[in-house]
């Protein structure tokens, strides 16, 4: 068993991976950066997974000790009931480079994650499940992805899925949706096992359930996105923590995150051209019932009255429902216009000038907004622990 002091699942010698270097090329809080920082962090989320913990952590070390990589291993109870996080404190109090955060409830695996990318330091951070359905094995293939293609965002993609049908199913169904939407094609977004450039995660915010999009997200911003395969096991300990709901919600988030990538800064064009459309159908049959009017009463016929027309009140419904369309998509516009104009006084006055999408060198590395709320921390010294509002800052001991 590890210890503290002997900590030698940490490379003394560490080989640090070709294209990143030892150091991160800007900080935001130099004055708490530890002496070394990690090759990798390994993020994982974990709500009542107790007897996968142990089993879980040991095979990282071994895995990780085996690639030589400085690692730090981020362990987040997310409102767990069980000993979870009795199990996360024991195993930060006996390794070092591990530690636990608490969550003070159950907020959900994207807010579980965004605390544990806020204390990440590492130069790459791997995401994976607590279950033992993601195996550790992997990681070394993920690093050597990122390395050998030049990515930013490796995903893994779980071909053979030990999951029921009425699970993986749906999920097909999901991921060529949200592919076929986005234009980020990936076999599985869903899937939990990631890993992801450092800077990447401070471009991303992780809310709700957005952790599903982060390869969207990211690659709307213009990181490079790839996957591999990956092997998944059965869960053997414990509940899958997701029901048939996640479907419903899957799909609002979609239209959430089609939305924000695509039309953040132009939402006229996506709702005024609904708008348009409707107003335009609606239009062409008023011109028309009304032409139509004149017709049947200078002809023999019966002439037409529109009152006992129900096309025209369809017609009418288009038109107003068009017309307020397009208005929300005006005041979408200004409501975007107002923040970007915001955006660049407060810019302004900070001093910076850079257009728009160019980053500072220092927010390149600052941490995700967090929101979520922490009750308890494990296996941070007092020297990295908090610091005014920045209660999270890691250290190694
Ligand atoms: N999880 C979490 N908070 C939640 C739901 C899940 O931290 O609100 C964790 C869970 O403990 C596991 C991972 O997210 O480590 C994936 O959950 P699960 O295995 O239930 O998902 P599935 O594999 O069934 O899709
Ligand atoms: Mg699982």
């Amino acid at each position: 068993m590890n210890t503290q002091t002997d900590q030698p699942w940490v490379a003394q010698d560490a080989v640090v991976m070709k294209s990143h270097p030892a150091e991160p090329k800007s900080q935001s809080y130099p004055s708490q950066l530890p002496a070394w920082v990690p090759d990798l962090s390994i993020v994982i989320p974990a709500m009542n997974e107790e007897e996968s913990l142990g089993t879980l952590h040991e095979r990282l070390l071994d895995v990780c000790k085996r690639a030589k990589q400085r690692v730090e291993i981020i362990f987040i109870d997310d409102g767990s009931t069980d000993s979870t996080w009795l199990r996360m404190q024991s195993l930060a109090a006996q390794h070092a480079g591990t530690k636990a955060i608490r969550l003070r409830r159950n907020f959900g695996k994207a807010a579980a994650l965004s605390a544990g990318f806020s204390i990440a330091r590492g130069n790459v951070v791997v995401t994976m499940d607590a279950d033992l359905q993601d195996d550790p094995e992997e990681i070394p293939r993920f690093l050597q992805s990122l390395d050998e293609n030049s990515l930013d965002v490796v995903s893994g993609w779980k071909r053979v899925r030990h999951d029921p049908w009425h699970k993986v199913f749906p999920s097909r169904v999901f991921n060529a949706m949200v592919s076929g939407l986005t234009g980020v094609r990936l076999h599985d977004h869903n899937c939990g096992f990631k890993a992801y450039r450092h800077d990447v995660l401070g471009e991303v915010d992780l809310y709700g359930e957005r952790h599903r999009f982060i390869p969207v997200l990211a690659a709307a911003r213009g990181w490079r996105v790839g996957e591999i395969e990956v092997l998944h096991h059965p869960r053997v300990h414990g509940q899958s923590k997701y029901g048939l709901s996640r479907l419903g919600k899957g799909f609002l988030d979609l239209m959430s995150i089609y939305l924000l990538t695509g039309y953040a800064r132009r939402p006229l064009h996506l709702i005024g051209s609904a708008g348009l459309l409707c107003f335009a159908a609606g239009s062409i049959g008023m011109i028309y019932l009304s032409i139509m009017w004149v017709l049947t009463r200078l002809g023999d016929g019966e002439a037409l009255h529109l009152h006992a027309t129900a096309v025209f009140y369809y017609c009418i419904l288009a038109v107003l429902l068009g017309a307020q369309c397009v208005l929300a998509g005006l005041i979408a516009e200004l409501i975007v216009s107002v923040s970007a104009a915001r955006d660049r006084s407060l810019q302004s006055m900070q001093g910076g000038r850079l257009p728009a999408g160019v980053d500072t060198p220092t927010a390149s590395f600052s941490r995700p907004s967090v929101l979520y709320s922490v009750s308890e921390l494990a296996g941070f010294d007092a020297a990295d622990g908090p610091s005014g509002d920045d209660h999270a800052t890691a250290g190694t001991r």
